[in-house]
């Protein structure tokens, strides 16, 4: 409750950074790494021995635990119950930590299942009736695709439809025919939750490739019935794993491999700009100029909670990328 009250005084948007640490086998390189001083600032050391300085409201050290970053996400969670809309999104370069912080490993779990077991537990342990359900969905060069939906098998059989998105003139908005299943425990949860990613990997040929050009998201909702009074309130959470933010016009990519790379940059940069207008209380929010803001709509606003993890890379080559990052990351602060 004192975490929740908080986290209202200083407003609805929280960015954090999270550092990858170095792993075996990159030890044997030059490094100069990024180094965190303290837990809410990143001093960058450029090449002239200078220093950059940029402050979050949390950073997270390569040697931090998923559990120490579980603890600073789950007020979060927590505001689902007490009636917001949430999302939390990582961000980053390719190869930075997003999935893990997200997904996690099954010896390290992120974000995702914690989420989902910490919402059951809550709801649980409140007085109400309340359903939850999941769904899961893809963007990838500007289409929407549902990831619960069956893949074709062969190659010669129609691709699912995409999903299309309508909004009414209360701002509310509507993914159309999106499908959203019914879950009893976290168990059904995250068997859906693997079953939404192996409809992403089968897309392709080279499933790691199409991961980091495609944006993932689960959405999760609760219905809470409040008993004598018959009030039914629905609330939902998006967990997004943005893809790469690399500038990939930058870098020798042709083709569809560019084509990709423009509509992830594109889309991220909507998204900075929304989250940016939001911050300093603009009457007019973009979220028309991409897909990933219009479907996010109803759920990145006034009343809403917003949690960017910002993740970059230790090392000196990657230092461009994760100077862009951190400026990104400050934009939307
Ligand atoms: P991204 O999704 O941003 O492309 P990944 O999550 O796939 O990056 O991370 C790249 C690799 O680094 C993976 O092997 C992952 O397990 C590892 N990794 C990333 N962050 C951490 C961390 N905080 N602790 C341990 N390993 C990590
Ligand atoms: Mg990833």
């Amino acid at each position: 409750q004192i975490l929740n009250e908080l986290l209202d005084l200083k407003g609805n948007i929280r960015v954090f950074c999270r550092i990858r640490p170095i792993t075996l086998g990159e030890n044997f390189g030059r490094l100069r790494p990024v180094v965190a001083l303290d837990s809410s600032n990143v001093h960058l050391k450029l090449a002239d021995n200078k220093t950059k300085s940029y402050s979050f409201d949390k950073v997270f050290h390569p040697g931090s635990s998923q559990d120490e970053v579980f603890s600073e996400v789950e007020p979060v969670i927590k505001s689902v119950l007490d009636g917001y809309n949430a999302c939390i999104f990582a961000y980053g370069q390719t190869g930075t930590g997003k999935t893990f912080t997200m997904e996690g490993t099954p010896d390290s779990p992120g974000i995702v299942p914690r989420a989902t077991e910490a919402l059951f537990k809550q709801a649980g342990d409140s007085n109400h009736a309340f359903i939850i359900t999941f769904s899961m969905l893809e963007i990838y060069l500007g289409n929407l695709k549902d990831l619960l939906v069956p893949q074709p098998t062969k190659p010669t059989d129609p691709l699912p439809p995409c999903l299309s998105i309508q909004t009414d003139p209360n701002g509310g908005i509507e993914i159309e025919n999106i499908v959203s299943i019914q879950v009893n425990d976290i168990n059904q949860a995250l068997k859906l939750y693997r079953l939404g990613c192996r409809s992403r990997s089968t897309a392709t040929t080279n499933s790691n490739a199409t991961s980091s050009r495609s944006h993932c998201m689960i959405r999760i909702s609760i219905t809470c019935f409040d008993a004598p009074e018959r009030r039914r309130e629905t609330n939902k959470i998006w967990l997004v794993d943005l893809g790469g933010s690399e500038r990939v016009m930058k870098t020798k990519a042709w083709g569809r491999r560019l084509d990709e790379g423009k509509a992830i940059n594109l889309s991220l940069s909507a998204l900075g700009d929304v989250i940016n207008a939001l911050q300093r209380k603009k009457c007019h929010i973009p979220y028309r100029n991409s897909k990933l803001t219009q479907v996010l709509r109803d759920s990145l606003g006034e009343d809403s909670k917003t949690l960017m993890l910002v993740h970059v890379s230790p090392k000196e080559e990657d230092l461009c990328e994760t100077i862009c990052s951190l400026n990104f990351a400050t934009r939307v602060k």
